[in-house]
């Protein structure tokens, strides 16, 4: 059926059994594979071909006409000799294989992806050529220009590769056109940027193609008009999910990923178990404040909570409050201008230096690069800069396990009714 789509598709039994594609003559078996029409001059070379690859297969009389499976002695189907039949045929040391199939990659994709690589995805081309009555046209649906196979649609189509161009630029990364699918996945996974996770940076390309192909199919069979933003944007949403779904301790939410594509790079791609870190006291002369925003969902009624502490892990001063409804970036940039106007009014505001930690990557780097703060937090974060103006102070951050006093607080402040601030006298 793969190896002669033509003649599967003009065969007349397409299911049908060896003896109604033969029969034994004078002890001798003769294959007669009927056909729906004559063969037309240029499919007779096709026809040579499968019937010299079929010539060589006798039936044997003495046994009844069943289907067999060939892997294994007894006939019968196993996963077992399946596998082991895969693995003899496949080239198990391809850099594509262990890309594809690694444990990130949804398993769906995983398998578009791999039929992708085999140009074995039903794209136009490949199903004019099986003789499909359905297709009116086998030219690419995105630019019309040349006949659509997966290596044009993902790697040649001037619509789509400017669309991965500019999530390789995000990254300083500027590719060559590659000849197919298969060199592209190649090539990527030794393109890895400086600044973001391997394991981020090769799933990214899945969801490139698979979010195209799922675009490709809407414009075929639903009409939709295309549009190189919005799918720029789904590509970056359904990575976001996926990273989400490999790596939930990060404390980054999908709609930071989503509306701030950069921020993919302060991922913590390790899980919480794995993680060594853990709260440590400040310097002598410093008072640490460890903050935390909580919200019910990404947009919700929200809380924000911080907690105090001096050299010796005394607590001075902890804070839980609501702050109504706004979303999670919100709620961290306030626990944190929360946290500095308490220091400002409080007695170690003259004499210690303050430390501020966060599990929000993306806060703690725009409140240190003015430059990328983005235009819709800019006012907030400018005015926690303003409280902060001749303060000794820093931020950082720390992995939200290590800090669970601020998130408790944090999410106890999302249905306060009263703020609650306590405040302890200095040892
Ligand atoms: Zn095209």
């Amino acid at each position: 059926m793969s190896s002669f789509p033509r003649i599967y598709a003009l065969a007349r039994h397409k299911s049908g059994v060896l003896i109604e594609h033969g029969s034994v003559i004078e002890g001798v078996w003769r294959w007669n594979v009927p056909l729906r029409r004559k063969l037309f001059d240029w499919e007779i070379g096709v026809w040579e071909s499968f019937y010299n690859t079929i010539k060589n297969f006798r039936s044997d009389s003495s046994v009844p006409d069943t289907i067999r499976w060939k892997a294994s002695s007894n006939g019968l189907f196993s996963v077992k000799s399946c596998n082991s039949v895969a693995r003899v045929n496949a080239d198990m040391k391809d850099d594509c294989w262990n890309i594809i199939w690694s444990s990130l990659v949804p398993p769906k994709v995983a398998a578009f992806s791999w039929k992708a690589t085999h140009g074995r995805l039903a794209t136009r081309l490949n199903l004019y050529t099986r003789g499909s009555t359905k297709i009116t046209s086998f030219m690419c649906p995105l630019c019309e220009e040349a006949p659509e196979t997966a290596n044009h649609l993902f790697c040649h189509c001037k619509i789509f590769w400017p669309i991965l161009q500019k999530w390789c630029s995000l990254w300083d990364i500027y590719l060559i056109i590659p000849e197919s699918i298969s060199e592209l996945i190649k090539v990527w996974a030794h393109s890895i940027p400086p600044t973001l996770h391997a394991a981020v940076w090769n799933l990214s390309l899945f969801s490139f193609l698979w979010s195209c192909w799922l675009f490709r199919n809407e414009i075929v069979f639903n009409g939709i008009k295309w549009d190189s933003a919005q799918l720029f944007d789904l590509c970056i949403l359904r990575l976001a999910w996926w990273c989400k779904g490999n790596w939930p301790v990060s404390s980054i939410t999908v709609n930071d990923l989503a509306s701030c594509p950069l921020s993919f790079k302060f991922l913590n791609c390790s899980s919480a178990k794995q993680s060594k870190i853990a709260w440590k006291p400040p310097s002598k002369g410093e008072v640490k404040f460890n903050t935390d925003g909580a919200v019910n969902g990404s947009f919700g009624e929200a809380g924000i909570g911080g907690c105090m502490r001096n050299e010796w892990s005394r607590c001075l001063v902890i804070f839980s409050k609501s702050v109504g409804v706004v979303d999670s970036t919100t709620a961290e940039i306030l626990a944190i201008k929360e946290a500095i106007s308490i220091f400002r009014i409080s007695r170690w505001t003259t004499k210690y230096k303050l430390q501020i930690e966060t599990d929000s990557k993306l806060v703690v780097e725009w409140l240190t690069n003015l430059h990328s703060i983005p235009s819709v937090f800019k006012q907030l974060i400018l005015s926690c800069l303003e409280l902060c103006k001749d303060l000794e102070w820093q931020i950082s951050h720390i992995p939200r396990e290590c800090n669970s006093c601020a998130d408790s607080l944090a999410k106890r402040g999302i249905h306060r009714l009263v703020d609650y601030c306590e405040v302890w006298q200095d040892p």
